[in-house]
């Protein structure tokens, strides 16, 4: 017989590479400021059930991207999808990448899409902060001032946007972030435990891989 997990495994891993202070990424400036901290101090492996994870979320955006692209829907046409984008503050660079570019033909208007798979859509009442803060950055680079989060349910294909407009001060202020976490890093000063300070950011903390050296404030 064939161990097919075993296989998925195989097939989806990726070379580990450690981040290197001087870059970062949109899709973690909205997590805990000290956890992205320990993340470049002492970067893990992604794990395979983390893996599979990460996989299903390209599966997902791949349909979406179908959907996009499908003649049966005509009133949107994809411009460009995964598309690369850096952003350079004072000494340090964003990278990122663009999941959807499209045109609502009635409008005219382009607007940047981000999509974001979840396990049950019903229970998504509102764009998470993250994922806002992501798309804002997206939307400061391209210069595109309309941007929406799409969220996908994994289990039944069910969906919900939500619009979010360009806002200049937001993208400075997440720019003024990742300068913030550029210095701690440069210094090798360890972040406040910033989900544990903050109510909204709390549930992190269950899922965070570095909870151990956060409790002891290890540097
Ligand atoms: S345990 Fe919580 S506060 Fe500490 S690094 Fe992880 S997410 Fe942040």
């Amino acid at each position: 017989m064939i161990d097919f997990d075993k296989m998925i495994d195989n097939h989806i891993a990726r070379e580990h590479r450690p981040k290197a202070i001087g870059r970062y990424y949109p899709s973690e400036i909205g997590s805990c400021m000290r956890k992205v901290w320990y993340s470049y101090k002492y970067p893990l492996e992604v794990k395979p059930d983390l893996a599979k994870i990460f996989e299903v979320g390209n599966i997902m955006h791949d349909f979406v991207v179908e959907v996009l692209k499908s003649d049966k829907n005509k009133e949107v046409e994809l411009l460009k999808s995964e598309f690369p984008l850096k952003i350079k503050g004072q000494d340090f660079l964003v990278s990122g990448r663009v999941d959807d570019l499209i045109l609502v033909k009635e409008s005219g208007k382009s607007w940047v899409v981000e999509v974001k798979s979840t396990k049950s859509v019903d229970f998504v009442k509102e764009a998470d902060k993250k994922h806002l803060m992501q798309l804002q950055l997206y939307m400061h680079a391209t210069g595109i001032h309309n941007g929406m989060v799409l969220y996908i349910d994994k289990t039944n294909l069910k969906s919900k946007v939500f619009s979010e407009k360009y806002s200049e001060e937001k993208a400075r202020e997440i720019m003024e972030r990742f300068g913030q976490l550029h210095q701690l890093l440069s210094q090798n000063l360890l972040p406040v435990a910033e989900a544990r300070k903050k109510e909204e950011m709390g549930w992190m903390c269950r899922y965070c891989e570095y909870c151990e050296k956060c409790e002891k404030s290890e540097a």
